[in-house]
């Protein structure tokens, strides 16, 4: 559930905001400021499952591009780390749904067991939507921090488009996968670049990144999932799987975008600020 308000029907006047028929400003948990001094063409209001309410204020922001700077990195998407990167970083894997599944497990066991139609039965419902918000919440903060971090620090990225190499049909592991985020993580990835003037390059689904000596260029033909390290039988190039992944990608990515596979960087002017 939204609605939008436009600008004739609500008032802010740079610290509060009374919507229309309102007596009273609203009381707002700010989840990052508004920039100063500017006024929102918008507002929109919403409820999420959760019952939360949330405001978001639509303003025209300038964003100054940052300073341009040399490093390029390549990222893959671990299996164990969230994201590889190609100096040999691996960037964390917070495991948000797994510390609280159990947590999940019994609110959604509670709320089976309720009657259909029941009082009872929608509080179960909130309480089981309270806790995927809470693992949604962290996971996106999360991912916020590190794609910021990661557009700041290089000025070309590159990534696969989508992280379909490690799909495979594992239960623990497509789960694993989606609790990471892979495509949302891409997605603030390519907006922020976009804002900051840097460089997203996305390459090809099927490049084999994973199948590739980054020494050599050689591929192998199968690189079961549990082969952590390998060692290339052309050149003898012992490698990590993941690393070796992410540095094939920055290569193929600088390559892609030599040849002008990839978008010149855009400045955007107006961008949703969402408090809440
Ligand atoms: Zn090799």
């Amino acid at each position: 559930m939204h609605t939008t308000y436009a600008s004739n029907a609500f008032t802010w006047d740079g610290e509060t905001l009374t919507l229309a028929k309102m007596k009273t400003a609203l009381d707002i948990h700010w989840h990052r400021a508004l920039p100063k001094h500017v006024k929102p063409s918008s507002v929109t209001v919403s409820k999420d499952g959760a019952n939360r309410y949330f405001v978001s204020f639509l303003v025209a922001e300038d964003i100054p591009a940052l300073p341009i700077i040399t490093s390029m990195v390549g990222l893959d998407l671990g299996l164990t780390s969230m994201v590889i990167l190609s100096t040999g970083e691996a960037v964390g894997n917070p495991r948000f749904l797994q510390q609280d599944e159990k947590k999940l497990a019994r609110a959604q066991r509670r709320h089976a067991k309720k009657r259909k139609g029941s009082k009872n039965k929608e509080k179960a419902r909130v309480k089981v939507a309270r806790v995927h918000a809470r693992i949604c919440d962290r996971r996106r903060d999360y991912q916020h921090k590190l794609s910021t971090r990661i557009v700041h620090e290089n000025q070309v990225i590159c990534v696969e488009s989508l992280a379909v190499k490690n799909m495979v049909k594992n239960h623990c592991l497509a789960r694993a996968i989606s609790d990471v985020g892979w495509g949302e993580f891409v997605r603030q990835l390519a907006y922020k670049s976009q804002w900051s003037g840097r460089t997203l390059v996305k390459i090809d689904q099927w490049y084999p990144s994973s199948k590739t000596c980054y020494e050599c260029k050689q591929v192998v033909d199968d690189l079961p999932l549990d082969v952590r390290e390998w060692t290339c039988p052309a050149c003898g190039a012992w490698l990590d799987r993941d690393i070796n992944a992410s540095k094939n990608i920055l290569a193929e990515g600088l390559s892609v975008s030599a040849c002008g596979g990839s978008v010149r960087p855009v400045r955007v002017q107006a961008r949703q600020v969402t408090p809440q």
